[in-house]
């Protein structure tokens, strides 16, 4: 870790930083140290016990030191943030310092169960066994698991990729050949109109899903994770509002049809005039 690379902040190395991943405070950014053990600044996350959105703050036992790089040195600090829509409901942070470099060594909830929340609403326009892989892909690259995640992640979006096939290749035109000969990224392109826009615009992006695994390094696994994970949402999001629109129009139909009954029964009866 260079000295260059941004500190994180009190809430990115409590909720998104893997646990025993190392960080070095430089001395200029004493302040940003300082923040992650004793700030008060609100945080916004999902508070797993409402399971919903919150705002937590610190809960301070009282011996806040007043000099900023007082939290540098060889010592174990713990951070318990309270959800302010019941003061029960507490994340636990456990971080150990030796000089300068900062570890995050436990914390409850686990990572998986902060991390996993806003994907949740995937779970209804995908297979059962490809959302517990997705929830398991995120949770494995939370704690710095970089070719495990991603293979579940790869295999996510082949499959998706492959379900958009499924309706392209009876198009009138379609080229199967070329479609079975292409890499991803080719693949993508031919599957425009069948997939987002985004990811066909940039699927020079998804070339490393055609690389074998053993050809990765954990580090470009977790580079590309986040980029994969995209593609796999934006796909499932064109999933999610086209069941909402489908439930719309049902629903829609349903009080079209109640209405046309009703205003028949009333002309029956006579009650209409
Ligand atoms: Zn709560």
């Amino acid at each position: 870790m260079t000295a260059q690379t941004p500190p994180p902040t009190k809430k990115e190395f409590c909720i998104a930083y893997p646990l025993y991943k190392e960080f070095t405070f430089a001395e200029e950014h004493d302040q940003e140290g300082w923040n992650v053990f004793f700030s008060q600044e609100p945080i916004d996350t999902y508070c797993p016990e409402c399971n919903a959105h919150s705002i937590f703050h610190q809960h301070n036992n009282g011996n806040t030191p007043h000099y900023i790089d007082a939290w540098a040195g060889s010592r174990r600090y713990s951070v318990l943030l309270r959800c302010s829509r019941n003061s029960a409901h507490h994340l636990f942070f456990l971080f150990d310092i030796e000089g300068r470099t900062v570890q995050k060594i436990g914390q409850y909830p686990s990572l998986a169960d902060l991390n996993t929340y806003d994907v949740r609403q995937y779970s209804t326009v995908l297979s059962r066994e490809d959302f517990k892989e997705f929830t398991k892909a995120i949770g494995l690259a939370a704690h710095g698991v970089g070719v495990g995640s991603f293979v579940y992640l790869r295999r996510i979006f082949e499959n998706l990729v492959d379900a958009a096939y499924q309706v392209a290749k009876s198009d009138s035109g379609w080229d199967d050949e070329a479609y079975c000969k292409g890499r991803m990224a080719e693949r993508i392109q031919l599957l425009g109109g069948h997939l987002p826009e985004f990811l066909v615009e940039n699927r020079s992006m998804y070339k490393i899903l055609s690389q074998g695994v053993h050809e990765l390094t954990e580090n470009e696994c977790l580079a590309a994770f986040p980029v994969v994970k995209m593609g796999i949402e934006l796909v499932l999001d064109e999933k999610l509002a086209a069941a909402a629109k489908q439930q719309k129009l049902e629903e829609a139909k349903k009080a079209i049809h109640g209405l046309v009954s009703k205003a028949g029964a009333e002309v029956r009866s006579g009650t209409s005039r």
